[in-house]
């Protein structure tokens, strides 16, 4: 497949055999984007028009990836030996700080330029970049005080991701340590500093970007700070994100330090409403899923990295009883691929509670657990993202993914279990091309220009690992 001719506008006119349209497959599909690298058409049971290029096999829209630090992408694989007697989150933490206090912006953006082919060729077209590494390791602000937040933009800019920018209100190092860490001097941004990059950031939005706004976590910034920040944006159009009861440790804290469990005083001081992301949410008691479920919030799981960090798992049960949203994320980068994280969503409640499908629900017409999975974290994704619309829908991106019916894992699969193999048959490298806006990104199985990025890439490592290792 060549490039189209008109990708100076994103503008196309394809046709899919078979395309996900309102939550089933439907056959014979034409996709037309506009100029910005918007579907204008969405049209099931059309033949092929002679003037549509006709895709290569099955298409799904593209997923959003709802949660992603970039640069922790440079110890993937390099934090799996015991270092400790009681290696845990917090032991990993100390590790993770390591590679935040030694990268530069050059540095970050080669590992995210890396990192974001490699979601691309995982089947996410967007990410949710909760970025806390602000400033220059003693604290300074850069010379550009967005200089990380530019790397970044520049890495999705050149993969072909779409990217939301998210800086993060952090300010203290726990909830009864009001100061920060000497190694977490660099992620220091109060609430007005957070706004303030907002503003920047939105300034800057086109097809592929757009900015909101995070708090890193209850235990890392003060009631006062989280009120001000929830204020200044009272009227933005971006999602809020927070990490929230991820460890048990950081509701344990909360209890004392406030009385209230982190949820239940994030709903108890009226801060939650529908743009607000509540990252991992593991640790949960009925009442506060209740709580987010009338807010209209949205929790975003990470299954791989909760599992790496020994986290816990979410009450998928109860969240799907509730109907509260659940977008997916791949956090730590320990995977990038969307079928691993929805396999591990289900894996881990299988284990739990000794029986299988728990996500499905027959009895509301949703017998396939992948394709409930799936659907739930697309939706939530776009939402995540602070996208109106998202999915092969009029209004939203012109982002897809073409299938490849010859990868190893999907031959000989009916049609109508595809979703189910995608998600519950491994290994597979199925995503034959990806489209973010209109524009091809991946082709083939290439994403465009691999070898340089794996390149700067691996000089950033060498420089990292050659030392300092276990
Ligand atoms: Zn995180």
């Amino acid at each position: 497949m060549s490039a189209p001719a008109n990708s100076a506008n994103r503008a196309g006119r394809w046709w899919a055999p078979h395309a996900w349209l309102d939550g089933r497959w439907q056959d014979d599909v034409l996709l037309v984007s506009d100029s910005g690298g918007r579907w204008a058409t969405v049209q099931a049971g059309v033949p092929c028009p002679p003037d549509a290029q006709k895709l290569a096999g099955p298409v799904l829209p593209g997923l959003v990836n709802a949660h992603s630090h970039a640069f922790q992408r440079a110890f993937a694989g390099l934090s799996e030996r015991r270092e400790h007697a009681g290696d845990d989150f917090w032991s990993w933490r100390d590790r993770m700080y390591r590679v935040a206090g030694a990268v530069t912006p050059d540095d970050v953006q080669a590992i995210a330029t890396h990192l974001y082919r490699e979601l691309l060729a995982g089947g996410y077209t967007h990410v949710c970049e909760f970025h806390y590494l602000q400033h220059q390791p003693d604290g300074a602000p850069h010379a550009d005080p967005l200089a990380m937040s530019h790397a970044l933009k520049a890495a999705a800019e050149d993969a072909g991701i779409g990217l939301t920018l998210l800086p993060v209100l952090y300010e203290r190092a726990g909830f009864a340590q009001p100061a920060l860490r000497q190694d977490q001097r660099r992620f220091h941004l109060d609430a007005d500093g957070v706004w303030r990059a907002h503003q920047a950031l939105a300034a800057q939005s086109h097809a592929t970007f757009n900015a909101g706004v995070a708090v890193h976590s209850l235990r890392a910034a003060a009631p006062a700070s989280v009120h001000r920040l929830a204020q200044l944006a009272r009227g933005m159009d971006g999602p809020v994100h927070l990490h929230v009861a991820e460890q048990t440790a950081e509701v344990e804290d909360c209890l004392s330090a406030t009385g209230r469990r982190p949820i239940e005083w994030l709903a108890a001081e009226g801060l939650l409403d529908p743009r607000w992301q509540l990252v991992h949410a593991t640790h949960t008691v009925p009442a506060e899923i209740d709580a987010v479920a009338r807010a209209g919030s949205a929790a975003v799981i990470c299954p791989s990295t909760e599992a790496n960090l020994g986290d816990g798992l979410a009450d998928l049960p109860g969240w799907l009883d509730a109907g509260v949203g659940l977008a997916i994320g791949s956090d730590s980068h320990v995977t990038r691929s969307w079928t691993e994280e929805l396999r591990w969503m289900e894996y881990g409640q299988r284990l739990l509670h000794r029986k299988r499908n728990l996500a499905a629900a027959p009895d509301l017409g949703q017998p396939a657990t992948a394709a409930r999975l799936w659907q739930l974290a697309l939706d939530a994704g776009g939402r995540a993202a602070g996208q109106a619309a998202w999915g092969l829908r009029v209004g939203a991106r012109a982002d897809l993914l073409v299938i490849d019916t010859a990868d190893a894992a999907l031959v000989g699969v009916p049609g109508d279990h595809r979703l189910d193999a995608l998600v519950f048959s491994s290994p597979g490298w199925p995503w034959r091309e990806v489209m973010v806006a209109g524009r091809w990104v991946v082709q083939a199985h290439r994403a465009r220009s691999t070898d340089p990025t794996a390149a700067r890439f691996a000089d950033v490592m060498d420089r990292l690992w050659r030392t300092d290792r276990p």
